[in-house]
């Protein structure tokens, strides 16, 4: 506010506020409240110098010229009401002093704006203020003992006066300035500002009724209207309702109204029980008030991160759940019921929610939580649920138990998370990859595995049966006069006996047994765990289906096959067993065809 101005107007500018207000409150307090002994109860004079020495910039020029003015004008109001002079120079030394050790004081530890809004510096200056309280009052007392001598009451009820005036009169001023300087009051709604002011005039009103009769004894009427401040508008509410209630109470006091004039005591005491009614208001309402302050930040900020929270979930499509495992009851956060298809806060169960998973898969999470529960472990599970709309979905659950103080379960958390789609890509992946395999693998003139994954596959039986000593046999068959069928009847006819060559000799096989082609009209059949006899029976068997199958077919030209069966014999790689069964194959030819040879 003082930013534009000169550093000389600046000057003059503090120097005058100091001066103006500190005399007005002065001689108010000396005229209006000050008992028969003299002594004002409050002394709003030292509270209004504080507040202007916390708002001021922080340059010696501003601070020099509010001392100047406060010094000058408490000599002036002191000498008006009738001080002796050298008390006069005695006051006006001490509230300098007080008003410099109390800015010191707070200073030291807060060098920034002290707000009235945190515990900390409201105990921080109720601190300061007491300190400058008691050096006020002892520098007075010293000197005034010096001059007439002064009793200890002396002392303690100029200490008590300053600190009620620093304690009641600053933190309003301070606030009040700080608002209008930040248009916090212009920002507040109409609302709260006819709040505001019907709660501290009704705060002024219930004093005024209270304390303009001594009939009853209403003084705990200003302490609720005060709470009630301080409960609705926070700090500001407490220091502005404490100040209407002091206001009123000294002048009434003062003036010879109300109950506690009434008491039947010499003036001193009366004053000193104002002081201590004073007090104790101020110390039941500031710290309410500053704790409340922290309570509500403190409510705003876990709405806050409760709202970022569930923003998360929902950006992330993660819900959670938490079971109590002591009521047993179930929380759902919002992403949670739209995973379930549920709406946002709809009444579900524990129960209700584990019967949400189909069955099969439902006996499997009540297991896991089960086990997760007995042991303390984390756990996660995956399992369809049927959504209220009947949609069946895959949800993902990650979660870990909650222990009470003696170490048991008293709660499962955990996230919920909709992976179906996952699930469904996987799913086609899966499925593309094995249709993939299952190309790359099959011969598809006849829908036989292919050279490479029968030699694929030979390769493992032979590295079985030499590591296990499991029999092994291969027969390798070729059919026979090929050329002359193709030559005869066409390559189409040809591709069309390959095929129903391939068939017969695929349902004469057993099970375990593997059928593959190999070449252009060449076949190798794999017989596992079968003695030399038993494949020489299956590998016969091969040839009389081929010979009599292919004779049967309707417009397919009759074929036969030549077979060359070898019996692995510790060979060391297949190459070496499909040479033996191939020799056996030539000789077969040789021989006439239509045969089975077993290899050397
Ligand atoms: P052999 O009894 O000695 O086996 O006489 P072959 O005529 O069958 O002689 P070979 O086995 O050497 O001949 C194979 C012929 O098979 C050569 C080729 O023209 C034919 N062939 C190879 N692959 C295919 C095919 O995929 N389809 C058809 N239609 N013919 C093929
Ligand atoms: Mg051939
Ligand atoms: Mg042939």
């Amino acid at each position: 506010m003082t930013q534009s101005l000169s550093p000389r107007v600046e000057a003059v500018f503090w120097f005058l506020l100091t001066a103006t207000g500190y005399f007005l409150l002065a001689s108010l307090s000396l005229h209006a409240t000050k008992g028969a002994d003299n002594m004002a109860a409050v002394w709003p004079a030292s509270g209004y110098v504080l507040a202007l020495l916390l708002l001021m910039p922080a340059y010696p020029r501003a601070r020099v010229s509010a001392f100047a003015g406060m010094i000058l004008s408490s000599l002036a109001a002191n000498i008006w009401s009738g001080v002796p002079l050298a008390s006069c120079f005695a006051y006006s030394f001490a509230n300098g002093c007080e008003a410099a050790v109390a800015l010191w004081l707070i200073r030291r530890r807060e060098p920034g704006e002290l707000s009235f809004m945190a515990p900390r510096s409201v105990a921080l200056f109720c601190a300061a203020a007491l300190g400058a309280s008691v050096v006020s009052a002892a520098i007075v007392w010293a000197l005034v003992a010096m001059l007439a001598g002064a009793s200890v009451d002396f002392f303690l009820s100029w200490l008590t006066t300053v600190l009620l005036g620093m304690l009641i009169v600053t933190p309003p001023i301070v606030m009040l300035a700080r608002m209008l300087g930040t248009n916090a009051m212009g920002r507040a709604s109409a609302a709260m500002k006819v709040e505001a002011a019907a709660i501290l005039t009704g705060a002024g009103l219930v004093t005024i009724a209270a304390f303009t009769q001594a009939h009853f004894p209403l003084t705990f009427l200003p302490c609720i209207a005060v709470v009630a401040a301080a409960y609705r508008l926070g700090p500001f509410g407490a220091a502005a309702g404490m100040l209407i209630v002091t206001i009123i109470t000294s002048l009434m006091t003062g003036q010879g109204y109300g109950p506690i004039a009434a008491i039947e005591e010499a003036p001193k005491v009366k004053v000193l029980f104002l002081q201590f009614y004073l007090l104790s208001l101020l110390f039941t309402t500031l710290p309410l008030a500053a704790l409340l302050i922290v309570r509500q930040r403190l409510a705003k900020r876990l709405e806050q991160s409760n709202r970022w929270l569930l923003q998360a979930e929902a950006a992330a499509l993660v819900g959670h759940w938490r079971v109590d495992l002591i009521g047993w009851t179930i929380h759902w956060s919002d992403q949670a019921y739209r995973v379930h298809g549920l709406v946002p806060g709809s009444p579900v169960d524990v129960n209700y929610s584990v019967k949400q998973y189909v069955a099969e898969d439902g006996a499997a999470v009540r297991k896991i939580l089960e086990v997760a529960v007995s042991t303390g472990e984390p756990f996660e599970f995956q399992g369809r649920i049927r959504r209220a709309d009947g949609e069946i979905r895959h949800v993902k659950s990650h979660g870990s138990i909650e222990t009470g103080r003696g170490g048991q379960a008293i709660a499962i958390f955990g996230t919920v998370q909709d992976v179906t789609e996952t699930v469904e890509n996987a799913r086609i992946l899966e499925a593309a990859r094995s249709a993939a395999e299952r190309v790359a693998n099959t011969d598809m003139l006849t829908g036989l595995p292919n050279r490479r994954h029968t030699l694929a596959f030979l390769e493992k039986a032979l590295a079985g049966a030499r590591d296990h000593g499991a029999p092994l046999a291969v027969a390798v068959f070729d059919i026979d006069h090929f050329k002359r069928i193709n030559d005869a009847h066409g390559h189409a006819m040809g591709d069309r006996v390959i095929h129903r060559v391939g068939q017969r000799a695929k349902a004469a096989l057993r099970d375990e047994d593997m059928l593959g082609r190999i070449g252009g009209e060449e076949f190798v059949c794999i017989l596992q765990r079968s003695s030399a006899q038993a494949a020489e029976m299956v590998a016969e068997r091969v040839r009389k289906a081929v010979e009599t199958g292919t004779a049967a077919e309707e417009g397919l030209p009759q074929a036969t096959v030549s077979i060359g069966l070898a019996v692995f014999d510790g060979e060391l790689d297949i190459e070496e067993l499909l040479h033996r069964a191939d020799q056996a194959l030539y000789a077969a030819k040789r021989e006439g065809r239509n045969r089975l040879r077993m290899a050397a």
